[in-house]
């Protein structure tokens, strides 16, 4: 098996793409970045820190992108702008402009680096908000300016890219850490882990998929 690079925020979408990276190909193949670049709670890269020693992965790079928040403005990384979406509005104001691509040109840099061509993120567009850097296009699109820009083969791994917040906790089952994810990762705006604040739309739509996916578990039974 390959080495590969998950882009890791500890939240939950990226810790389900870390626990199916180790799941596929074992803990010493799979290596974690996370971008420290001033997010709304600190607490976060904190709990990737966590989550990568607690699962023996074979490294974990913390990467300063502290320079993001001195460019562009938004909800996510400036902590007295209210979290919203304007009536009609494409996607919230929480949306980082480039962040995918920043985090995948850096990431691949440093795979390649290591000798990494594999990479994973777990960007989702089923039920999300609707991020272009989210979308599959994007994502494929992406992978080529890589390879172009490197003179590299590198594959992008989304495995999330087509599963809704369901079909996400029902993965999570499949590994069998859906507990450790409900747990341990956070989502929430308001930086509180595992079930949230509850109120926010990360933790609404974090808790309305779980319900969804409990709900078919049980009928199943
Ligand atoms: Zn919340």
């Amino acid at each position: 098996m390959n080495p590969i690079l998950v882009i890791f925020s500890g939240g939950q979408d990226s810790t389900i793409c870390l626990m199916k990276a180790i799941a596929e190909r074992g803990a010493d193949k799979v290596h974690a970045v996370t971008f420290d670049y001033g997010q709304r709670h600190a607490l976060e890269v904190q709990l990737a820190q966590e989550i990568a020693r607690e699962q023996h992965i074979a490294s974990h790079k913390v990467i300063a992108v502290d320079w993001y928040r001195d460019i562009t403005h938004n909800s996510l990384l400036d902590k007295s702008m209210a979290i919203s979406r304007e009536p009609g509005a494409p996607f919230p104001n929480t949306f980082v402009e480039g962040r995918n691509a920043l985090f995948l040109l850096t990431a691949a840099i440093y795979a390649k680096s290591r000798g990494i061509t594999e990479l994973m993120i777990g960007v989702s567009d089923a039920d999300y908000s609707g991020y272009p850097d989210c979308r599959e296009p994007f994502i494929r699109s992406m992978n080529a300016t890589l390879n172009l820009a490197m003179d590299c083969t590198f594959t992008l791994y989304a495995p999330l890219q087509h599963l809704t917040k369901a079909q996400e906790w029902a993965l999570a089952d499949r590994l069998g850490c859906l507990d450790y994810i409900r747990t341990r990762t956070l989502t929430c705006y308001e930086g509180i882990p595992g079930d949230g604040c509850g109120q926010c739309p990360a933790c609404k739509l974090r808790a309305a998929g779980l319900a969804e996916y409990l709900r078919t578990k049980d009928q199943r039974r």
